[in-house]
This record gives structure tokens, C-alpha cells and sequence, in this order.
């Protein structure tokens, strides 16, 4: 079979066009789709759970409303979910041994918004355990491996949402982005990956690992994709009181706009000593090429950039191990058969449910949080974060949108970073800072290095002004072609 009779070289705009003209149906899509996965998954392992049955027959129901005459922008569409949003009585793992035979009760509001829009969801996929990550490697159920290269890691947490585009196996997916688990794992695999703006998506129905941090959102192969998405997914949900009250724009508008007007900031603390020289290359491309299309491109300063890492391990632990509190062996998942007593199979349980990276996270948020130590820690770390978000509103009085790398360095291999927590924690020192500050951001394919790996660049913008990313995006996008992984 080649690869154009299978749709993985389409994106969802040109599927949803074919599938609605009646060129192709939904179920041939969606079973084209389950055969490219079962012929590649062996080598890649992006989903954590396959739902072919499922996916079957939500694609027969497509194609009944199709027949109906009813059009929608993702209707028939096959998209995977990210393992830590939950979908009625299926599988919610958050690739972690605690949660392993946990079904969920309900669905994520993104989950029922993105079906509403037509779409139709194949599975669930890999993830570091409870996003906590930067590879992948840290899901207890093996890692996922990059389909650009198999023996490179595909970024994380999101990695499987991540792969699977890249794989050709859906055009969009659902990821969740804490300190840049939706654009690393996108630089990673050369795809598109959107963080909105904190309280622009619903999370109910996310799994929480820091909830003043997580936000929902989606990967795609084009802008154009990812704006649909946002379009699908976006908007006020009262079951998150955090979720945000205003109209959500529709970004397809913001595609067709021009750059003409911008002013692009480069910050000089993101081009700092430990930047691969391909990268700087890919991102000093995507600002020339800015120019061209009419933006002014101006060096600005984030000067608390440096402070991102620390307050995000401070901030990020401390609010995981107050959520993390509830996996006890007693409401959810895994309950060990060891330990004498209550406290003993609590301990026990959570000791055998949860990995080493998330262990280590629950016991630096305890001590951060701690009688004693909270001041000099988490409030401070609090302080420090008022800063940071001070730096961007400065700039935002300047600028439309900031451009940046999405990582500092091109993949890294398998094992590369695992001995050292302090190394894979510095994969994020770029994506960070729009978390803690809780501002959009989207990372754009800007190139490939010399191995032929992907290099994402990182646009983020004002508090709401997804319109400003995805112009700029896609202006970006125009001006140049990327080529798809040889699988
Ligand atoms: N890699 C970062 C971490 O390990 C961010 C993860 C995320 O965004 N979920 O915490």
C-alpha cells in the first residue's frame, strides 16, 4: 500500500473535505487508518490502547449524518487522545501501573467537544506517567519511540500524541502541556503543537498533575489543523471553574490574516550558551523569513528566564503531590496485597503503583509544601513566578508575538538523559515560562538538522491572543515546506 492511498499524507482539512464530498467515507479513512497503526505499531508504540471496534462504529455514524447532509469541520475524521483525558468507559491509565485498570466514568469536556465536531477518536496514547517527563520514557508501559528515528525519543509527556501524527497514523490529536508537554514532543516529531492560554480549554476530565499549570490542546500537521482544533476544543465550560468566559474567536480567520503589522520580539536570554547552532539556524530562518512577509523583528529582554526551571520544579512538585494524594489503593486502581494495616497498604500500594520519576516528584512537592520550608520554597517560588508573568506583559506592550527555539538541542537518543533528572528536566527550559505565566504557546517544524531530525521553532503571545499565534504560524508556515518521516 503507498502512503496516499492510506490519507496519511493528508491533514484534516483535505480528509474532512474528501470524507464530506463523498470522494471517501469515514470508515474507509478510519480503517485505513487502524491498518497503517497495526502495521507500524510495533515499531513506534504511540497508543497505550487501540480502539478498533469502537472507532468502527463511530465512523459508521459519521457517515450516517454525512448522508444526511450534515457538514462539520472534523466530521469523520480519525484523532487520537492523549492517556490522562478521560473518555466513558474506556482506559485512563496516565501510563502509570496505579491507574492501569481504571476506566473512566465520564468524558473531558475536550474529548465530548472534539467528538462534536465530528471527529473520531482511535485510541489512547503514550505518555510519560502522569506527564511527568520529556521522552516518554518515563510511561510504565514502555516508551514510544520517534518515527523520524526509532532510536531518538519523541519529547514528552505527549510523545504519543506526538508520534501519531507523525506517524501518519491521524492528522490531529489532544496532548496536555505543563511546562511544554504539547511543543517539545512537536519539535521532537516535527509536527504543529498548540498550548492555549490557561482557562481557554476545559480541563474536566484531565487527569491533574499541576493544575494551576495543565492545559489541553492540540497537535496537528498544519496550522490550519491545529486551528480547527482550537476551534473544536476551545471556549468557557462551567465544569472547570477555572475555564475562562469569553468568546472563543474562530481561528480559521486568523490563518488568512498577514503579519504585516507585527512586531516579533527575540529575546536575547533564549540564545544563550547550550543552544545547538542548528537551532539557533532554524530559528534565526523562521524570523528572516517573518521579515519578508512584513514583520518588524526587534531583540527584547525576559530578564527572570533564568528562574523558569527552578520555580516550575518547585510550583509544578508541589501542587502534583497534593493531587497525586488521592491514588491511595483505596478509591482508584492498584491496591497492593503487602503492608500491615491502612498505612501499610498505602504505602505499599502507592509504592508499587507509581514510578521513580513521579515518587521523586511527590516527595520534593511534600517537602517544598512542608511547615518550615513553604515560605522559603513555594511562596517564593510564587513570588518568582509574579516576575516572570511581569516580563511578558512588559513585552507584550511591544511586541505581538515572541519567537524562540522550542528546545535547545535537536532529539536526544534513548538513555541519553535518563541518569541524570536534572539534564531531562533542562529539555523544557524554553517551553516553561509560557506555563508559569499561563500564555499561549504554538511550535511550528522550523527545519531539520544534520541527521535529518526535527527542529521546532516557538512562537508564544498575549494572554487570549491565540489569533496573533496562529497567524504568525501560519505566515511562517507558507514561506517554507517540511517534509514528512520515511516510515
Ligand atoms: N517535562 C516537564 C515535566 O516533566 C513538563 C511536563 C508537562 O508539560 N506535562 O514536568
Amino acid at each position: 500500500m503507498t502512503a496516499a492511498s492510506d490519507f496519511s499524507g493528508d491533514t484534516a482539512a483535505s480528509l474532512s473535505r474528501r470524507i464530506s464530498s463523498g470522494e471517501t467515507s469515514s470508515v474507509n479513512a478510519v480503517q485505513k487508518a487502524l491498518e497503517r497503526i497495526a502495521r507500524l505499531e510495533p515499531r513506534i508504540k504511540a497508543f497505550i490502547k487501540v480502539e478498533n471496534d469502537d472507532a468502527l462504529e463511530e465512523a459508521r455514524r459519521a457517515d450516517e449524518r454525512i448522508a444526511k447532509g450534515e457538514r462539520l469541520p472534523l466530521l469523520g475524521v480519525p484523532v487520537a487522545v492523549k492517556d490522562n483525558m478521560l473518555m466513558e468507559n474506556r482506559v485512563a491509565t496516565c501510563a502509570s501501573k496505579i491507574l492501569e485498570n481504571f476506566r473512566a466514568p465520564y468524558s473531558a469536556t475536550a474529548v465530548k467537544k472534539l467528538r462534536a465536531a465530528g471527529a473520531v477518536i482511535l485510541g489512547k496514547t503514550n505518555m510519560d506517567e502522569f506527564a511527568m517527563g520529556s521522552s516518554t520514557e518515563n510511561s510504565a508501559f514502555g516508551p514510544t519511540r520517534n518515527p523520524w528515528n526509532v532510536e531518538t525519543v519523541p519529547g514528552g509527556s505527549s510523545g504519543g500524541s506526538a508520534a501519531a501524527v507523525a506517524a501518519g497514523y491521524c492528522p490531529i490529536s489532544l496532548g496536555s502541556d505543563t511546562g511544554g508537554s504539547i511543543r517539545q514532543p512537536a519539535a521532537f516529531c516535527g509536527v504543529v503543537g498548540l498550548k492555549p492560554t490557561y482557562g481557554r480549554v476545559s480541563r474536566f476530565g484531565l487527569v491533574a498533575f499541576a493544575s494551576s499549570l495543565d492545559q489541553i490542546g492540540p497537535f496537528g500537521k498544519t496550522v490550519e489543523d491545529v486551528a480547527l482544533a482550537m476551534n473544536a476544543i476551545g471556549g468557557y465550560d462551567k465544569m472547570d471553574s477555572t475555564s475562562v468566559d469569553r468568546p472563543m474567536p474562530d481561528l480559521s480567520e486568523a490563518l488568512k490574516k498577514d503579519v504585516k503589522n507585527f512586531v516579533v520580539g527575540l529575546p536575547r536570554e533564549y540564545f544563550v550558551e547550550g543552544v545547538a547552532p542548528e537551532v539557533r539556524k532554524a530559528v534565526q530562518g523562521a524570523a528572516d523569513a517573518l521579515a519578508r512577509e512584513g514583520a518588524r523583528i526587534e531583540e527584547i529582554s525576559l530578564p527572570h528566564t533564568e528562574y523558569a526551571i527552578a520555580v516550575y520544579y518547585v510550583i509544578a512538585t508541589a501542587e502534583a503531590s497534593s493531587n497525586l494524594a488521592r491514588y491511595d489503593g483505596v478509591k482508584y486502581g492498584h491496591r497492593s496485597g503487602g503492608g500491615e494495616g491502612l498505612e501499610g497498604m498505602y504505602s505499599f500500594s502507592r509504592t508499587e503503583g507509581f514510578g521513580p520519576e513521579v515518587r521523586r516528584r511527590i516527595m520534593l512537592g511534600t517537602y517544598v509544601l512542608s511547615s518550615g520550608y513553604y515560605d522559603a520554597y513555594y511562596l517564593k517560588a510564587q513570588k518568582v513566578r509574579t516576575l516572570i508573568l511581569n516580563d511578558f506583559r512588559e513585552a507584550f506592550k511591544k511586541c505581538r508575538v515572541i519567537l524562540t527555539p522550542t528546545t535547545p538541542t535537536p532529539p536526544f537518543k534513548f538513555g541519553e538523559k535518563t541518569a541524570d533528572p536534572l539534564q531531562m528536566y533542562l529539555s523544557d527550559i524554553f517551553t516553561i515560562s509560557t506555563n508559569l505565566a499561563g500564555i499561549p504557546g504554538i511550535c511550528v517544524p522550523g527545519g531539520l538538522s544534520s541527521e535529518g531530525l526535527p527542529i521546532g521553532v516557538q512562537m508564544m503571545a498575549g494572554h487570549f491572543d491565540e489569533e496573533s499565534l496562529i497567524t504568525a504560524a501560519a505566515a511562517y508556515e507558507r514561506t517554507r515546506s517540511f517534509p514528512s518521516p520515511k516510515i
